[in-house]
């Protein structure tokens, strides 16, 4: 089955305890102290794994915990780390905390994201000698790891959706065009989950396309199943509307489906749209298509007509769908950050959550309140400079890009600004 959510319980690795403990020495009844540090607990970490499509296995099995760190020893021997706990997820994971607050998503294959940090180690005796007290017995014990319930999403990510409604022939077309073998039926909603097919435009060029589930009118408003997988199709960047060719009313059928996506949001009618028309292996729809084709073309529009029966026109549709992406990777160069397929999932206004990914050459700091101090700060300000680097710190964002391999000279961009690691330590 499909699972396109799920509640998952992690908790990070406790720290190891410190440890109190004194230097034997053959003529010193009791040495100076040397209880050695506990390990830090292990993380849970999410990681975007190329090539999965559903949460199911998480769905199954939803507790996680990772390794306690080890506790330290004499002769300050630190305790060993924890080891992390690593949870593949598919890419376009959307991760929130049980309360709803965002914590972060999971777009591209090997995306990497936190969500439980293991507790820090306490110190070990060895810490605590002072020129006064010589022989302290303190040591701290490890801190707990975090651990809480997450909320997982998957929002799929595919360069084309294919857009219609029930029965209209997506699945099927989707069948035709590529490798996939979605579910075909008779029946409204016989499509229950997004498929995926992987289509060859030409040579090594593929695109992703979906199929997603039969819209219905009011499916904005929750109705149906449509108001489930509509927010598949933000994730698209182009539409292939398919019209059925054998409805009474194929345009009255599409011109529903297109108030559908301008209800849930304005911005997916704005998104170069390919049409079709479908089922023309019919006598009758072959018959009426020349007459179809007239109409649309009255309201400025063009279709290809097609059938995923005989193949007819499916070559031009190959053609269309380039071409459709063409159109979006102008469009989205010229949008900059405001790409479709960035732009995945409305932030609330205070939303403090944070991730920093790989990219190719370097690393990228996302989140809405760190991007809108970034964009308040005058990097060329030294004062300014030093303050932003505070809150870095503050947030625990400092410490993420370590972790994620920040070295001299690396590149941390944060929305449109781009800086340069400079590691004083
Ligand atoms: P979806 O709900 O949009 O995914 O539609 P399906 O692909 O499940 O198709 C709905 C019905 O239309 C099924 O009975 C299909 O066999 C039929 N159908 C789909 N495409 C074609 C086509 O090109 N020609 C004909 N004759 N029937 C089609
Ligand atoms: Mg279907």
């Amino acid at each position: 089955m499909f699972v396109d959510r799920a509640r998952i319980h992690v908790r990070a690795g406790a720290g190891g305890d410190g440890a109190a403990s004194f230097r034997r020495e053959a003529h010193v009844p009791r040495g100076g102290p040397d209880g050695g540090d506990g390990g830090r607990g292990g993380d849970v970490v999410l990681v975007a794994e190329a090539g999965m499509t559903t949460l199911s296995e998480l769905h199954r099995h939803p507790h996680h915990r990772a390794e306690p760190g080890g506790r330290g020893a004499g002769k300050r021997a630190h305790g060993r780390d924890g080891r992390d706990t690593v949870l593949r997820v598919p890419p376009g994971t959307v991760v929130r905390r049980a309360d709803g607050e965002w914590l972060g998503e999971l777009l591209r294959p090997g995306d990497r994201l936190r969500v439980a940090v293991g507790g820090r180690g306490g110190r070990g005796n060895a810490h605590f000698a002072t020129p006064t007290h010589r022989a302290p017995q303190h040591h701290e014990k490890g801190e707990p790891g975090e651990e809480g319930w997450l909320q997982l999403e998957l929002k799929l990510i595919a360069d084309a959706g294919l857009v219609g409604a029930p029965n209209a022939g997506k699945s099927s077309l989707l069948a035709a065009l590529t490798a996939a073998t979605p579910r075909i039926g008779a029946y409204p909603f016989t499509t229950v989950a997004p498929n995926l097919g992987v289509l060859d435009l030409d040579g090594d060029v593929t695109a992703v396309i979906a199929d997603v589930p039969g819209l219905i009118e009011g499916a904005h408003a929750g109705h149906g199943l449509g108001h489930e997988f509509l927010r598949h199709v933000e994730r698209t960047r182009v539409l292939i509307g398919v019209i059925d060719g054998a409805d009474d009313d194929p345009l009255g059928a599409w011109d529903a489906v297109v108030d559908e996506l301008r209800l849930h949001d304005p911005a997916l009618v704005e998104r170069p749209t390919r049409l079709v028309v479908t089922k023309l292996d019919l006598p009758d729809v072959r018959a009426a298509w020349p007459a179809l084709r007239a109409r649309l073309r009255e309201r400025g529009q063009d279709a290809i007509g097609v059938s995923a029966h005989d193949g007819t026109g499916l070559d031009d549709l190959r053609a269309a769908v380039r071409d459709a992406l063409a159109e979006a990777d102008r469009r989205e160069a010229t949008m900059g950050a405001a790409a479709p397929g960035v732009r995945v999932h409305r932030f609330d206004p205070l939303d403090a959550g944070w991730q920093v990914v790989a990219e190719p050459d370097g690393l990228r700091i996302r989140g809405r309140r760190i991007e809108a101090t970034a964009a308040r700060t005058d990097f060329e300000n030294p004062e300014s400079l030093e303050r932003f680097q505070r809150q870095l710190e503050r947030m625990g964002i400092e410490e993420e890009l370590r972790r994620m391999g920040a070295r001299n000279g690396t590149t941390v961009r944060i929305g449109p600004a781009e800086l340069e690691w400079t590691d004083d330590e």
